[in-house]
Protein backbone atom coordinates (compact mmCIF):
# COMPACT_ATOMS: atom_id res chain seq x y z
CA UNK A 1 0.00 0.00 0.00
CA UNK A 2 1.80 3.35 -1.19
CA UNK A 3 -0.99 5.78 -0.67
CA UNK A 4 0.09 7.00 -4.05
CA UNK A 5 -2.10 4.22 -5.88
CA UNK A 6 -4.63 5.73 -4.06
CA UNK A 7 -4.25 9.25 -4.55
CA UNK A 8 -3.85 8.83 -8.44
CA UNK A 9 -7.08 7.19 -8.66
CA UNK A 10 -8.85 9.64 -6.81
CA UNK A 11 -7.85 12.26 -9.13
CA UNK A 12 -8.00 10.11 -12.29
CA UNK A 13 -11.59 8.90 -11.48
CA UNK A 14 -13.54 11.34 -9.22
CA UNK A 15 -11.05 14.06 -10.35
CA UNK A 16 -13.08 14.18 -13.70
CA UNK A 17 -15.91 15.37 -12.46
CA UNK A 18 -16.34 19.17 -12.44
CA UNK A 19 -14.74 21.64 -9.71
CA UNK A 20 -17.96 22.58 -7.68
CA UNK A 21 -18.93 25.96 -9.81
CA UNK A 22 -15.40 26.10 -10.98
CA UNK A 23 -14.66 26.55 -15.13
CA UNK A 24 -12.00 23.56 -14.25
CA UNK A 25 -11.94 19.70 -12.83
CA UNK A 26 -10.05 18.81 -9.73
CA UNK A 27 -7.79 16.93 -11.76
CA UNK A 28 -6.88 19.90 -13.71
CA UNK A 29 -7.41 22.13 -10.69
CA UNK A 30 -4.21 19.93 -8.60
CA UNK A 31 -1.99 20.50 -11.46
CA UNK A 32 -1.96 23.44 -12.04
CA UNK A 33 -1.88 24.73 -8.32
CA UNK A 34 1.13 22.13 -8.25
CA UNK A 35 2.63 23.84 -11.63
CA UNK A 36 2.43 27.54 -10.27
CA UNK A 37 4.15 25.73 -7.16
CA UNK A 38 6.74 24.01 -8.57
CA UNK A 39 7.18 27.39 -11.26
CA UNK A 40 7.61 29.72 -7.99
CA UNK A 41 10.44 27.52 -6.76
CA UNK A 42 8.52 25.42 -3.91
CA UNK A 43 10.08 23.23 -1.86
CA UNK A 44 8.88 19.41 -3.56
CA UNK A 45 6.83 19.22 -0.17
CA UNK A 46 5.46 22.52 -0.63
CA UNK A 47 4.63 21.41 -4.62
CA UNK A 48 3.40 18.11 -3.33
CA UNK A 49 0.67 19.99 -0.87
CA UNK A 50 -0.46 22.46 -3.88
CA UNK A 51 -1.23 19.16 -5.94
CA UNK A 52 -3.37 17.41 -3.31
CA UNK A 53 -4.72 20.33 -1.46
CA UNK A 54 -8.10 19.54 -2.34
CA UNK A 55 -8.24 16.13 -2.18
CA UNK A 56 -10.62 16.28 0.80
CA UNK A 57 -12.99 17.11 -1.74
CA UNK A 58 -12.65 13.44 -3.63
CA UNK A 59 -12.16 11.41 -0.58
CA UNK A 60 -15.72 12.04 0.41
CA UNK A 61 -18.80 13.54 -1.64
CA UNK A 62 -19.88 17.03 -1.14
CA UNK A 63 -20.20 18.00 -4.74
CA UNK A 64 -21.88 21.35 -4.12
CA UNK A 65 -21.81 20.98 -0.71
CA UNK A 66 -20.74 25.11 -0.30
CA UNK A 67 -23.40 26.25 -2.63
CA UNK A 68 -25.99 24.51 -0.51
CA UNK A 69 -24.07 26.41 2.89
CA UNK A 70 -22.12 23.38 4.28
CA UNK A 71 -18.78 23.27 5.50
CA UNK A 72 -17.59 20.02 5.04
CA UNK A 73 -13.94 21.00 5.94
CA UNK A 74 -12.67 19.54 2.67
CA UNK A 75 -9.11 21.08 4.17
CA UNK A 76 -9.01 18.45 7.48
CA UNK A 77 -10.53 15.78 5.76
CA UNK A 78 -7.56 15.79 2.81
CA UNK A 79 -4.82 16.76 5.99
CA UNK A 80 -6.23 13.71 7.92
CA UNK A 81 -6.30 11.60 5.19
CA UNK A 82 -2.47 12.12 3.82
CA UNK A 83 -1.22 12.41 7.63
CA UNK A 84 -0.41 8.61 7.51
CA UNK A 85 2.16 9.06 4.52
CA UNK A 86 3.62 12.62 4.55
CA UNK A 87 5.15 14.76 7.09
CA UNK A 88 4.10 18.27 8.16
CA UNK A 89 5.06 20.19 5.64
CA UNK A 90 2.52 18.60 3.12
CA UNK A 91 -0.43 18.21 5.33
CA UNK A 92 -0.38 21.62 7.22
CA UNK A 93 -0.39 23.72 4.47
CA UNK A 94 -3.43 22.26 3.23
CA UNK A 95 -5.21 22.09 6.56
CA UNK A 96 -4.89 25.59 6.41
CA UNK A 97 -5.40 26.58 3.22
CA UNK A 98 -9.00 27.38 3.74
CA UNK A 99 -8.75 29.73 6.85
CA UNK A 100 -5.38 31.19 4.64
CA UNK A 101 -8.46 32.89 2.46
CA UNK A 102 -9.75 33.93 5.26
CA UNK A 103 -6.31 35.58 6.55
CA UNK A 104 -5.68 36.96 3.30
CA UNK A 105 -9.30 38.65 3.01
CA UNK A 106 -8.68 40.32 6.52
CA UNK A 107 -5.34 41.68 5.35
CA UNK A 108 -5.40 42.72 2.26
CA UNK A 109 -8.38 44.38 0.57
CA UNK A 110 -7.79 43.54 -2.93
CA UNK A 111 -7.35 39.61 -2.57
CA UNK A 112 -11.16 39.58 -2.05
CA UNK A 113 -11.96 41.71 -4.83
CA UNK A 114 -10.00 39.06 -7.31
CA UNK A 115 -11.93 35.96 -5.65
CA UNK A 116 -14.05 33.85 -7.43
CA UNK A 117 -17.61 33.60 -7.28
CA UNK A 118 -17.58 30.56 -5.96
CA UNK A 119 -14.82 30.89 -4.01
CA UNK A 120 -16.40 34.16 -2.15
CA UNK A 121 -19.90 32.27 -2.01
CA UNK A 122 -17.50 28.77 0.05
CA UNK A 123 -15.73 32.57 2.37
CA UNK A 124 -18.59 32.88 3.59
CA UNK A 125 -19.51 28.96 4.51
CA UNK A 126 -16.35 28.95 5.86
CA UNK A 127 -16.85 31.36 8.48
CA UNK A 128 -15.78 34.89 6.49
CA UNK A 129 -12.42 36.77 7.01
CA UNK A 130 -10.82 36.88 10.24
CA UNK A 131 -11.00 39.42 12.72
CA UNK A 132 -7.77 41.05 14.21
CA UNK A 133 -7.13 38.44 16.96
CA UNK A 134 -7.65 35.43 14.64
CA UNK A 135 -5.10 36.75 12.03
CA UNK A 136 -2.48 37.36 14.42
CA UNK A 137 -3.06 33.99 15.64
CA UNK A 138 -3.15 32.82 12.13
CA UNK A 139 0.23 34.70 11.38
CA UNK A 140 2.04 33.18 14.06
CA UNK A 141 1.76 29.68 13.17
CA UNK A 142 4.38 27.80 11.93
CA UNK A 143 3.16 26.90 8.71
CA UNK A 144 1.08 29.78 7.64
CA UNK A 145 3.50 31.07 5.25
CA UNK A 146 3.23 27.99 3.34
CA UNK A 147 -0.46 28.10 3.59
CA UNK A 148 -0.53 31.80 2.27
CA UNK A 149 1.51 30.83 -0.54
CA UNK A 150 -0.63 27.96 -1.76
CA UNK A 151 -3.84 29.70 -1.26
CA UNK A 152 -2.79 32.04 -3.71
CA UNK A 153 -1.36 29.34 -6.30
CA UNK A 154 -5.18 27.93 -5.46
CA UNK A 155 -6.97 30.86 -6.79
CA UNK A 156 -4.80 30.98 -9.96
CA UNK A 157 -5.18 27.67 -10.42
CA UNK A 158 -8.43 27.68 -12.50
CA UNK A 159 -7.41 28.36 -15.80
CA UNK A 160 -9.34 26.77 -19.03
CA UNK A 161 -6.82 26.53 -20.76
CA UNK A 162 -3.46 26.53 -18.76
CA UNK A 163 -1.41 23.84 -19.69
CA UNK A 164 0.68 21.44 -16.98
CA UNK A 165 3.07 19.03 -16.98
CA UNK A 166 1.03 15.42 -16.65
CA UNK A 167 -0.29 13.94 -13.26
CA UNK A 168 2.69 11.64 -13.36
CA UNK A 169 5.47 14.20 -13.10
CA UNK A 170 3.98 15.20 -9.67
CA UNK A 171 3.05 11.69 -8.70
CA UNK A 172 6.94 11.10 -9.30
CA UNK A 173 7.77 14.23 -7.40
CA UNK A 174 5.23 13.79 -4.27
CA UNK A 175 6.92 9.96 -4.38
CA UNK A 176 10.19 11.06 -3.31
CA UNK A 177 8.80 13.65 -0.67
CA UNK A 178 6.76 10.87 0.51
CA UNK A 179 9.77 8.35 0.95
CA UNK A 180 11.73 11.33 2.36
CA UNK A 181 15.18 12.31 2.91
CA UNK A 182 15.86 9.46 5.56
CA UNK A 183 16.44 5.99 4.50
CA UNK A 184 15.38 2.67 5.19
CA UNK A 185 18.35 0.13 6.12
CA UNK A 186 17.16 -3.46 5.81
CA UNK A 187 18.69 -6.45 7.62
CA UNK A 188 18.71 -9.43 5.96
CA UNK A 189 19.93 -12.96 6.18
CA UNK A 190 18.90 -16.66 7.02
CA UNK A 191 17.78 -17.46 10.35
CA UNK A 192 20.91 -18.01 13.43
CA UNK A 193 22.90 -15.81 11.70
CA UNK A 194 22.90 -12.76 13.64
CA UNK A 195 20.40 -9.86 12.70
CA UNK A 196 18.92 -9.21 15.53
CA UNK A 197 21.78 -9.33 18.18
CA UNK A 198 23.71 -6.93 15.66
CA UNK A 199 20.32 -4.77 15.49
CA UNK A 200 20.14 -4.84 19.59
CA UNK A 201 23.72 -3.66 20.07
CA UNK A 202 23.23 -1.21 17.28
CA UNK A 203 19.84 0.30 18.94
CA UNK A 204 21.73 0.65 22.43
CA UNK A 205 24.30 2.28 20.46
CA UNK A 206 22.17 4.63 19.61
CA UNK A 207 19.93 5.11 21.90
CA UNK A 208 20.17 8.88 22.52
CA UNK A 209 20.22 9.72 19.03
CA UNK A 210 17.18 10.39 17.55
CA UNK A 211 18.35 10.02 13.94
CA UNK A 212 18.51 6.39 13.96
CA UNK A 213 15.37 4.42 14.71
CA UNK A 214 14.59 0.70 14.95
CA UNK A 215 10.93 0.01 14.96
CA UNK A 216 9.48 -2.71 16.65
CA UNK A 217 7.96 -4.93 14.60
CA UNK A 218 4.14 -6.88 14.05
CA UNK A 219 4.35 -10.16 13.97
CA UNK A 220 1.82 -13.00 14.72
CA UNK A 221 4.07 -14.94 17.01
CA UNK A 222 4.51 -14.74 20.89
CA UNK A 223 7.36 -12.62 22.06
CA UNK A 224 9.80 -15.46 23.07
CA UNK A 225 13.30 -13.10 23.00
CA UNK A 226 14.18 -10.69 25.35
CA UNK A 227 16.51 -9.32 22.15
CA UNK A 228 13.83 -9.30 19.56
CA UNK A 229 10.87 -7.32 21.17
CA UNK A 230 8.01 -7.28 18.87
CA UNK A 231 4.43 -6.25 18.90
CA UNK A 232 2.72 -10.00 18.95
CA UNK A 233 -0.99 -10.13 17.10
CA UNK A 234 -3.58 -12.68 15.83
CA UNK A 235 -3.34 -13.50 12.62
CA UNK A 236 -7.25 -11.45 12.70
CA UNK A 237 -5.61 -8.15 14.84
CA UNK A 238 -2.70 -8.22 12.28
CA UNK A 239 -4.70 -8.51 9.01
CA UNK A 240 -7.43 -5.64 10.66
CA UNK A 241 -4.17 -3.38 11.37
CA UNK A 242 -3.49 -4.18 7.47
CA UNK A 243 -6.50 -3.20 6.06
CA UNK A 244 -6.54 0.41 7.56
CA UNK A 245 -3.27 0.55 6.07
CA UNK A 246 -1.22 0.41 9.83
CA UNK A 247 2.24 -0.89 8.11
CA UNK A 248 4.32 0.38 5.39
CA UNK A 249 5.29 -2.83 4.77
CA UNK A 250 4.56 -6.01 5.62
CA UNK A 251 5.20 -9.92 4.23
CA UNK A 252 5.22 -13.47 5.02
CA UNK A 253 7.48 -15.53 5.80
CA UNK A 254 7.58 -19.48 7.49
CA UNK A 255 3.72 -19.14 7.69
CA UNK A 256 4.04 -15.46 9.99
CA UNK A 257 2.83 -11.81 9.23
CA UNK A 258 5.19 -9.64 9.40
CA UNK A 259 4.42 -5.78 9.62
CA UNK A 260 6.32 -2.59 10.25
CA UNK A 261 4.17 0.35 11.01
CA UNK A 262 3.25 3.05 9.47
CA UNK A 263 5.25 5.56 11.82
CA UNK A 264 8.59 4.22 10.18
CA UNK A 265 7.45 5.94 7.00
CA UNK A 266 6.81 9.32 8.96
CA UNK A 267 10.51 8.87 10.33
CA UNK A 268 12.00 8.64 6.95
CA UNK A 269 9.87 11.34 5.33
CA UNK A 270 11.53 13.38 8.56
CA UNK A 271 14.72 12.57 7.79
CA UNK A 272 15.84 9.69 9.81
CA UNK A 273 17.42 6.36 9.21
CA UNK A 274 15.37 3.13 9.88
CA UNK A 275 17.26 -0.09 10.50
CA UNK A 276 14.85 -3.38 10.57
CA UNK A 277 15.30 -6.67 10.22
CA UNK A 278 13.03 -7.80 7.01
CA UNK A 279 12.60 -10.99 5.32
CA UNK A 280 15.01 -11.16 2.41
CA UNK A 281 11.70 -11.39 0.39
CA UNK A 282 10.11 -8.34 1.30
CA UNK A 283 13.59 -6.19 -0.03
CA UNK A 284 11.55 -5.69 -3.79
CA UNK A 285 8.24 -3.91 -1.95
CA UNK A 286 10.66 -2.04 0.62
CA UNK A 287 12.19 -0.62 -2.77
CA UNK A 288 8.81 -0.17 -4.36
CA UNK A 289 7.68 1.97 -1.27
CA UNK A 290 10.87 3.92 -0.17
CA UNK A 291 13.67 5.39 -2.21
CA UNK A 292 16.16 5.00 -0.23
CA UNK A 293 16.80 1.69 0.57
CA UNK A 294 20.01 0.23 2.35
CA UNK A 295 20.66 -3.62 2.62
CA UNK A 296 22.68 -5.51 5.07
CA UNK A 297 23.03 -8.87 4.51
CA UNK A 298 23.75 -10.98 7.48
CA UNK A 299 25.16 -14.47 6.82
CA UNK A 300 27.27 -17.51 8.70
CA UNK A 301 28.15 -20.32 7.27
CA UNK A 302 25.32 -23.22 7.10
CA UNK A 303 27.17 -25.32 10.58
CA UNK A 304 27.09 -22.33 12.62
CA UNK A 305 23.57 -21.52 11.19
CA UNK A 306 22.54 -24.90 12.59
CA UNK A 307 24.16 -24.94 15.74
CA UNK A 308 22.29 -21.46 16.56
CA UNK A 309 19.32 -22.12 15.54
CA UNK A 310 19.59 -26.11 17.70
CA UNK A 311 20.38 -23.82 20.80
CA UNK A 312 17.66 -21.09 20.01
CA UNK A 313 15.31 -23.89 19.70
CA UNK A 314 12.39 -21.77 19.30
CA UNK A 315 9.01 -23.64 18.40
CA UNK A 316 7.96 -21.21 15.59
CA UNK A 317 11.26 -21.54 14.08
CA UNK A 318 10.21 -24.66 12.09
CA UNK A 319 12.47 -27.08 10.06
CA UNK A 320 16.01 -25.84 10.81
CA UNK A 321 17.09 -27.59 7.85
CA UNK A 322 14.78 -26.04 5.38
CA UNK A 323 15.11 -22.65 7.27
CA UNK A 324 19.51 -22.75 6.76
CA UNK A 325 19.04 -23.88 3.41
CA UNK A 326 16.81 -21.48 2.02
CA UNK A 327 18.92 -19.78 -0.78
CA UNK A 328 17.19 -16.74 -1.80
CA UNK A 329 18.38 -14.44 -4.73
CA UNK A 330 18.65 -10.62 -3.47
CA UNK A 331 17.37 -8.30 -5.69
CA UNK A 332 19.23 -6.22 -7.70
CA UNK A 333 20.68 -3.57 -4.95
CA UNK A 334 23.92 -2.84 -3.33
CA UNK A 335 24.28 -5.20 -0.49
CA UNK A 336 26.65 -5.44 2.30
CA UNK A 337 27.26 -8.20 3.60
CA UNK A 338 28.46 -9.08 7.38
CA UNK A 339 29.82 -13.08 7.65
CA UNK A 340 28.80 -13.07 10.99
CA UNK A 341 31.21 -15.91 11.97
CA UNK A 342 34.32 -15.20 14.37
CA UNK A 343 33.55 -12.80 18.04
CA UNK A 344 30.53 -11.17 18.49
CA UNK A 345 31.78 -7.33 19.16
CA UNK A 346 34.08 -7.66 15.76
CA UNK A 347 30.45 -8.18 14.19
CA UNK A 348 28.78 -5.73 16.05
CA UNK A 349 31.75 -3.31 14.85
CA UNK A 350 31.08 -4.05 11.44
CA UNK A 351 27.24 -3.55 11.74
CA UNK A 352 27.80 -0.01 13.07
CA UNK A 353 30.39 0.89 10.41
CA UNK A 354 28.05 0.23 8.09
CA UNK A 355 25.20 2.23 9.69
CA UNK A 356 28.10 4.86 10.17
CA UNK A 357 28.74 5.18 6.59
CA UNK A 358 25.98 4.40 3.94
CA UNK A 359 25.19 7.23 1.86
CA UNK A 360 22.40 9.84 3.25
CA UNK A 361 20.84 11.59 0.11
CA UNK A 362 19.38 9.62 -2.44
CA UNK A 363 19.69 11.66 -5.69
CA UNK A 364 16.43 13.21 -7.14
CA UNK A 365 15.37 12.24 -10.68
CA UNK A 366 15.69 14.41 -13.54
CA UNK A 367 12.64 16.91 -14.32
CA UNK A 368 12.36 15.91 -17.83
CA UNK A 369 8.95 18.93 -18.10
CA UNK A 370 9.09 22.23 -18.23
CA UNK A 371 5.78 24.38 -17.70
CA UNK A 372 3.98 26.06 -20.28
CA UNK A 373 1.87 28.31 -19.56
CA UNK A 374 -0.13 30.55 -22.13
FE1 LIG B 1 -8.45 24.49 -4.51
Amino acid sequence: MTGLADISRLLTEKGMARYGAEAINQHDHALQCAALAERAGASEALVTAALLHDIGHLTADDEGAALRGIDMRHEDRGADFLKPFFSENVTEPIRLHVVAKRYLCATNPRYLNRLSTASVNSLNVQGGPFNATESEVFAAHEHSGAAILLRVWDDFAKDPTAKTPPLSHYLDLAERVLSGPGKLILVVGPSGAGKDTLIAAARDHYAHDPHFIFPKRTVTRPCESAIEVHDSVSEVEFQKISENGGFCLHWQAHGLQYGIPNSTARAIAEGRTVVVNVSRGAIEAAQARFHHVEVINVTAPREILMARLAARNRATDGGLTDRVNRDIELPGCAVVEIVNDGPMQHSIAAFLDTLATTPSAHPLKPNPHLFHQP
